[in-house]
């Protein structure tokens, strides 16, 4: 109770009102609602009606005088004062009226008092309960439960999920399965005295599957999962967090053994700071409570807390040190393997044809994570309904990978002619650069098809194999073909356009980290002038450097732009013809495949080196 003050003030408000609300009910409102309609009269008009024989009854109580008149057949109620007469009675015999003293009908007064006070707080009581469970659903929080905090903590007996249903992160599994054996046997562990983890810290990018793997845990080790994420520690009022955190870990320890599953804790578990004015007293309540449960209970029992954060970077250092979140398990975004096996794990919940290539899929989707998987095969699945299909094809997957990179195709989009030639050669320029290069990933497709993500038109390059490692002139090579576009434009109309823009973008991006962060020039050689926060969240970079140094940076950065610009502008003009007949081709198809730019490339390279024998 005592760690909601604030709340308890408007409570006594509430109590007061209701308390003068009943008091005027009684005093005021019920009287005058029930009291019949009666017509006053005085004494003296009482008595001459009395004598004048137009009274049949009179009834005396202590104050007053009733007395019902036959007027014409109507009875009417007349009430007077009472008098002190003492003849009163024999006028009244006299006259042959019916008369009697009423006998005060007195309720005993533990009953007067349930009547007029307990029945009513009562039910102001239940009312109000009513009112605070209706504002609670709502608000979708407690903020009118006060005092216990009613912690949204959801037990789930069977998450219903098992290490199967993760596709790829074997090394995840792996670290998360001893965690799993333990609670099935925790004896074992501790007969020999090792000490299980309490926590273990899921980091990783979203929708790698962080959440699914806690859930396959507990499903795994059939143990209770508590699950609560850490947004809903944060509460309205200072304190409540704290106490949910209480609550929780009193909970758990009563089920163990179990799991307690904490969702983006970085939502309470920030770095405590310390030089702003007033800092953020609730969350670092609910921290600190966090880190003196995570020290109170005894690991043996076997409460396993897992969390999981895509901005590791951001907790704070006690939620990391030994005895807490000791254990970090990395889950990364999936290899080519692991999107493959993916991909087969959500295959399995649509009706899918079986020859599908999951292979070359996974192949077209580097850098994708699990959750973006799962919805590809869910936008296969759509499209083949929209197709009137029964079952997902290869088609349906290959286009939801491209939904899912570049959005929708915007078919009603309004292109000139004249700038669908300009789209044809800038993505022609991109394909030939690339195809001419050595150290480039195969062209898979091109498309002059608007999306609606904004691109006009785009070249899609898959590379055979995934590798970890990166060659400078891989890298330089990726900057040259992404160059190609502009090139083509300024070789084959002489001018520019703003269809660049992107290219732009991420040709700087990759010479810039290969000057400040990979150490790819001699100038800078390994020094790191530039360092990356947030990588799970795709990345902040922040110059750490003098301004004399950022200058020098720039210039490089430009210099790699401009030789790889130079080098793609070289390609073309070497190819000018092939570049004409190519683009050609794209604008009478739209979008065509690797293949087909392969081989007509191939038959321009044949009548070429044939014309030259001749020549
Ligand atoms: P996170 O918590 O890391 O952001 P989730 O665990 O919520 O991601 O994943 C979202 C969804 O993506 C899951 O419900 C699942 O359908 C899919 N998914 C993600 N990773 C995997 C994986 N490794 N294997 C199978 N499905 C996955
Ligand atoms: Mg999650
Ligand atoms: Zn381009």
């Amino acid at each position: 109770m005592g760690d909601s003050k604030k709340p308890q003030k408007p409570m006594i408000y509430y109590y007061a009102m209701t308390l003068l609300f009943i008091l005027l009910l009684n005093t005021v409102i019920l009287p005058t609602f029930f009291s019949p309609k009666v017509n006053e009269v005085s004494y003296g008009n009482f008595l001459q009606m009395v004598d004048e024989g137009r009274i049949s009854k009179v009834e005396i109580t202590d104050n007053k005088i009733a007395s019902i008149c036959k007027d014409d057949g109507e009875d009417k109620i007349y009430v007077t004062g009472r008098v002190e007469d003492p003849q009163l009675v024999d006028r009244l015999i006299k006259s042959k009226v019916e008369f009697s003293q009423v006998i005060p009908k007195e309720n005993s007064p533990i009953v007067n008092f349930f009547l007029n006070w307990i029945m009513p707080i009562m039910i102001f009581f239940a009312l109000g309960q009513l009112f605070m469970r209706y504002m609670g659903n709502r608000m979708g929080g407690n903020a009118m439960t006060f005092g216990k905090s009613n912690a949204k903590i959801y037990v789930e007996a069977q998450t219903g999920k098992s290490f199967d249903d993760v596709a790829g992160q074997d090394e995840a599994k792996e670290a998360l399965m001893e965690l799993v054996d333990f609670l099935h046997n925790p004896d074992r562990y501790k007969a020999i005295g090792a000490n299980m983890p309490k926590g273990a810290l899921l980091v990783g990018p979203p929708g790698t599957g962080k959440t699914l793997l806690a859930k396959a845990v507990a499903g795994e080790a059939k143990v209770p999962f508590f699950s609560i994420s850490g947004s809903e520690f944060i509460e309205m009022f200072v304190g409540m967090g704290a106490a949910r955190v209480r609550d929780l870990f009193k909970q758990a320890q009563e089920k163990a053994p179990c799991i307690v599953f904490i969702d983006e804790i970085d939502a309470i578990g920030k770095k405590r700071d310390t030089g702003k004015f007033g800092g953020n007293d609730e969350r670092e309540q609910t921290l600190n409570q966090l880190l003196s449960e995570m020290d109170g209970f005894d690991g043996s029992k076997g409460v396993v807390i897992l969390a999981a954060t895509n901005r590791p970077e951001t907790l704070d250092k006690a939620l990391l040190r030994p005895g807490r979140f000791d254990r970090r398990v990395p889950v990364e975004l999936p290899d080519l393997k692991g999107r493959e096996a993916i991909l087969r794990v959500h295959a399995k919940n649509v009706k899918i044809a079986d020859n599908i290539d999951f292979n070359a899929l996974a192949r077209a989707t580097s850098g994708a994570s699990g959750a973006e998987l799962a919805n590809i095969v869910n936008e296969a699945a759509l499209r083949a309904v929209k197709m009137k299909r029964s079952y997902v094809e290869q088609a349906d997957l290959e286009e939801s990978i491209e939904v899912v990179i570049a959005g929708y195709q915007r078919k009603g989009a309004v292109i000139s002619p004249e700038e669908k030639r300009v789209i044809a050669y800038h993505e022609i320029g991109h394909a030939l650069v690339a195809a001419m290069q050595k150290n480039s990933a195969p062209v898979h497709k091109i498309t002059i098809i608007p999306r609606t993500n904004g691109a006009l038109g785009y070249t899609m390059q898959i590379s055979e194999n995934e590798s970890v490692l990166m060659k400078k002139e891989e890298l330089f090579n990726k900057i040259v073909t992404i160059t190609g576009g502009r090139s083509a434009e300024e070789i084959v109309f002489g001018s520019i356009t703003s269809g660049a823009a992107n290219d732009i973008e991420q040709a700087t991006k990759i010479a810039r980290s290969m000057v400040t962060r990979l150490g790819m020039t001699e100038e800078f050689d390994m020094m790191a002038t530039e360092i990356m926060s947030n990588v799970y969240l795709g990345g902040d970079a922040s110059l750490q450097c003098s301004e004399t140094t950022a200058g020098k940076i720039d210039a490089k950065v430009l210099s790699i732009i401009k030789d790889a610009h130079e080098k793609a502008r070289q390609i073309l003009l070497a190819n000018r013809e092939k570049l004409d007949v190519l683009a050609q081709f794209l604008l009478e198809k739209e979008t065509i495949t690797g293949e087909e730019f392969m081989a007509l490339l191939r038959k321009e390279e044949a009548a070429e080196s044939g014309s030259r024998e001749q020549a």
